[in-house]
């Protein structure tokens, strides 16, 4: 139990320092793209924002997992899911607007003489900068992944990969369109950075929809963890309640105990059934224990009353 914990606080640390890595290649990005007004760089800064974001998502679940005994806070993973849903909207307004902008800007011009957003080729140097921040957060991550082994880093370290193949994407397109000054090489290096972008959000919503309506529980956990708190001979497993809230599991587990525990035995019963659930899987941050007085048979109850 020690193990998983001290795990989670591990990879927290890591996480922190990955946020801080994806921080520092957001405001890079955004001051660039602001400064040139290039589209490409413009695109590659809402990929940023976006992933950062997801980042943090993941911090806050770290922290919280890492603080297995604790009350669990409904409260705090909505205010997060709400504040991710806001961010996506507003950055999504900001970037139609300037988007809009820009298609309106090529049906004004005469066809001879659309320029293209980007003229600087050494603005691919910004996006090579993000290439190798990109490369140290996998790296630092990998390396985690590999001593601590939590699957919640592996997610985060695929994803990386392919953020690093967006980074190169986007420096070749920087680079061909400055030199060439041509719209369709810009057009298609955006579309591009905008499906590494979708590819981001679609499995984050289809994580949050999923959780919404409680669908996207794996079947076999439920049933590993009845068989494993079954072994704890002296109870009865009266529900178990399993809900995934991004990448992590919240578990409800009512038991029917003996109505003469005392509280010392039910405490311990409580540590011990925590540690059962989180040897099943890691990704279970949260279990809550309920107790309740397993009623008498009929049998002892008619001796009762004949005392
Ligand atoms: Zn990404």
């Amino acid at each position: 139990m020690y193990g998983i914990v001290h795990s989670l606080r591990k990879a927290y640390k890591t996480m922190v320092i990955i946020v801080i890595l994806s921080v520092v290649g957001t405001v890079t990005e955004l001051v660039f793209a602001y400064l040139s007004s290039s589209m490409i760089l413009y695109t590659d800064t809402v990929h940023w924002i976006i992933d950062t974001a997801l980042e943090i998502f993941l911090l806050f679940s770290l922290y919280f997992a890492a603080r297995m005994y604790r009350r669990f806070s409904w409260g705090a993973l909505y205010l997060e899911s709400i504040s991710m849903f806001i961010l996506v909207l507003v950055i999504f307004i900001v970037y139609g607007y300037l988007f809009i902008d820009y298609i309106h800007s090529f049906v004004l011009t005469t066809s001879n003489s659309i320029k293209a957003s980007t003229s600087n080729p050494y603005l691919s140097l910004v996006t090579i900068f993000g290439g190798v921040l990109t490369l140290t957060s996998l790296y630092i991550q990998q390396r985690t992944y590999k001593t601590l082994k939590l699957e919640i880093l592996k997610m985060d370290y695929r994803h990386a990969i392919l953020d690093t193949i967006s980074s190169v994407i986007a420096t070749l397109g920087l680079y061909l369109t400055s030199i060439t000054n041509n719209v369709i090489i810009e057009f298609i290096t955006m579309i591009f950075i905008m499906f590494f972008i979708f590819h981001s959000l679609a499995s984050y919503f289809r994580d949050s929809i999923l959780s919404l309506i409680g669908m996207n529980v794996d079947p076999e956990l439920k049933y590993k963890l009845y068989k494993s708190i079954s072994s704890i001979d002296y109870i009865s497993i009266k529900d178990i309640n399993i809900r995934r809230i991004g990448s992590f599991y919240v578990v409800r587990i009512i038991v029917l105990i003996d109505p003469n525990t005392t509280i010392a035995e039910a405490h311990r019963l409580r540590n011990r059934i925590i540690n059962l659930c989180r040897e099943q899987s890691e990704l279970i941050y949260h279990v809550d224990v309920i107790f309740y007085p397993r009623k008498k048979s009929k049998r002892i109850k008619r001796l009762d009353k004949a005392r």
